[in-house]
């Protein structure tokens, strides 16, 4: 199964706290203030869920590709 993972800009406010949690997927963009995905495409979630529940605004979106 592969997933796509994408972070909604707009709604991000920037608290880094899926980067906290699944830094091998997520990182913050410090002159935006933005996550941003570093692999879009992955094979296994992993801690992409967990990030995804971490995130206070849920701008997280994981789908099965
Ligand atoms: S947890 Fe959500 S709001 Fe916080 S930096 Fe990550 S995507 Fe943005």
């Amino acid at each position: 199964m592969a997933y796509k993972i994408e972070v909604d800009k707009e709604t991000c406010i920037g608290c880094g706290a899926c980067v906290s949690v699944c830094d091998d997927l997520f990182e913050l963009n410090e002159e935006e203030m933005k996550a941003h995905v570093k692999k879009e495409q992955i094979e296994e979630l992993g801690c992409a869920k967990e990030a995804e529940d971490t995130c206070p605004v849920d701008a997280i979106k994981i789908t099965e590709q």
